[in-house]
């Protein structure tokens, strides 16, 4: 992405042929303001509409998207450089609004009850939904992540404003064509193009912020947030770390690591970023993660080939070598991969193992966002304890036992929000139950589970006396 000042606007690079090919337009803080005025008008519309007309307006919605899915696909492949993974977020979109239109009823339902103190009030726990969410979304998961936010909140009854990464902005122009042929939808769902400039105007314009990306602009957001006197819901980084107890199956650990570790070119929050393995069994792991890794190649020169894409980001390379070279200057050994490659105008890198790591390299204690998996060996299971939670990260983990009951012991210990038990990366699957990210991957309420709904309401209660009222006489001292 290059930035011209002549006509304020962006050129965004195609990850694989690395050319400048689309442009976008940043989005002025005065033009995001006139869009959150017109939204609030429609919100009222869109609220007072009912559950039952958001449910059959999302459903249309879907209907659009499907047809539209070529087109879609077309432009998240151009955005990210991978197909398999393009078709995933379209579905993965079509998923979540199936998901939480079947939620929905159950969550929005008004709760009434008699207190316990004053028996003849009733009580009414209503749900009054934020008027305007603004989400800001990262280049990762580009479609997936704008959405993950905005549909709950829609089905909430709030209107919302996307402002997608200025990285991988292409999708946004296809599915906008499929919001504006649903009436309704089409006046509580704009996309705003732009960089960090559109995100900050966009914080200064709504009720409540919805933030995905990195803890460094997640604390921008924070402070912004704290200014205008909203809520802001941040989805940040993370260095996971997968957890392999003595004992356990280390193929199965091998294969689930691999994957979670470099799915989408380990460019994914919940990525295994560290692996800590029992001294008994380091060696046979290490050969093992090492072949597999090996055999995994990458998706050139064809978007159809292979598993490993590009990097999206072109900079991320330098990060990812920056942390490679650390490493390895301080005795890290590279089993495979490891080469920040060129092909085709695209930066690539293979996926890497890294063994003979230590805590006093950055590979073990900084977001890498790149397929890199360092290996170290612990003696005690209190050694390993303290090192998966060396970190000031906790968005998620992975525990490895031969005893389930074993795994979630030590789980109980983890500093994280996500554990997954005898796998990995099953955050980035199964978005059933609410967890909260630890230490700076985030603050706020669950985005998945149900408060991933409940999040964008403010809750109200009615008191309905149908006794007598107290006279002022009951307070004399
Ligand atoms: P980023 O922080 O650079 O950018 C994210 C978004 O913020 C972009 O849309 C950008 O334009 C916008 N932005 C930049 N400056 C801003 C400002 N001052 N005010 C408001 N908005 C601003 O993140 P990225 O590089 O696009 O994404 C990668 C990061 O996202 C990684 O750290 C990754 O771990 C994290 N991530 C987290 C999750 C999660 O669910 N926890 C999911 C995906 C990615």
């Amino acid at each position: 992405m290059t930035r011209s000042p002549m006509t304020n606007s962006l050129s965004i690079r195609n990850p694989r042929s690395g050319k400048y090919d689309y442009e976008i337009p940043v989005t002025t803080a005065a033009e995001i303001e006139t869009l959150a005025v017109r939204l609030r008008k429609s919100q009222d519309g869109w609220r007072d509409g009912g559950l039952d007309m958001r449910i059959a307006v999302l459903q249309q919605w879907k209907a659009e998207l499907a047809s539209a899915g070529d087109d879609i696909i077309a432009a998240l492949q151009a955005d990210t450089g991978r197909r398999k993974i393009a078709e995933g977020e379209l579905f993965g979109v079509m998923g979540m609004i199936d998901r939480w239109c079947d939620q929905a009823p159950a969550l929005l339902q008004t709760k009434q009850w008699n207190s316990a103190t004053m028996p003849d009030v009733a009580l009414q726990q209503r749900l009054d939904p934020y008027p305007l969410l603004g989400v800001i979304s990262p280049w990762n998961f580009p479609f997936l992540l704008s959405f993950i936010d905005a549909i709950p909140a829609l089905l909430a009854g709030c209107a919302a404003i996307v402002k997608p990464s200025e990285v991988t902005p292409r999708f946004a122009s296809p599915v906008a064509e499929t919001i504006a042929r649903v009436p309704m939808l089409r006046d509580v769902l704009p996309f705003i193009p732009g960089d960090g400039r559109s995100g900050a105007a966009l914080i200064a314009a709504v009720d409540v912020v919805a933030f995905t990306g990195s803890v460094a602009t997640g604390k921008k957001v924070a402070a912004a947030a704290a200014e205008s006197f909203i809520p802001a819901f941040l989805e940040l980084g993370g260095k996971d770390p997968a957890v392999v107890l003595p004992g356990s199956d280390i193929d199965r650990a091998a294969t689930a690591i691999l994957r979670a570790s470099v799915t989408a070119t380990g460019q994914a929050c919940q990525s295994i970023e560290r692996i800590y393995v029992h001294e008994s069994q380091y060696n046979e792991f290490v050969a093992m993660l090492t072949d597999k890794a090996s055999k995994t190649p990458l998706s050139y020169p064809e978007l159809s080939d292979g598993v490993i894409g590009p990097l999206i980001f072109d900079k991320q390379a330098e990060i990812i070598g920056a942390h490679i070279a650390d490493a390895t200057g301080k005795g890290a050994k590279i089993e495979t991969g490891g080469e920040i490659l060129h092909h085709g105008g695209g930066v690539w890198i293979e996926p890497t193992v890294l063994s003979d790591v230590d805590h006093s390299m950055d590979v073990m204690r900084e977001e890498t966002f790149g397929p890199l998996m360092p290996v170290m060996s612990y003696a005690t299971k209190s050694e390993a304890l303290e090192l998966a939670n060396d970190t000031h990260y906790g968005l998620s983990a992975a525990v490895f036992a031969p005893s389930e009951d074993d795994a979630v012991r030590f789980a109980e210990k983890l500093e994280a929000g996500g554990i997954s038990i005898n796998d990995a990366g099953m955050t980035a699957m199964v978005f059933e139950a609410c967890k909260n990210a630890f230490k700076l991957s985030g603050i706020g309420p669950s985005r998945m589970g149900a408060t991933g709904l409940t999040r964008f309401f403010r809750q109200k209660a009615l008191y309905l006396n149908r006794g007598g009222v107290i006279p002022i006489e009951a307070r004399a001292e």
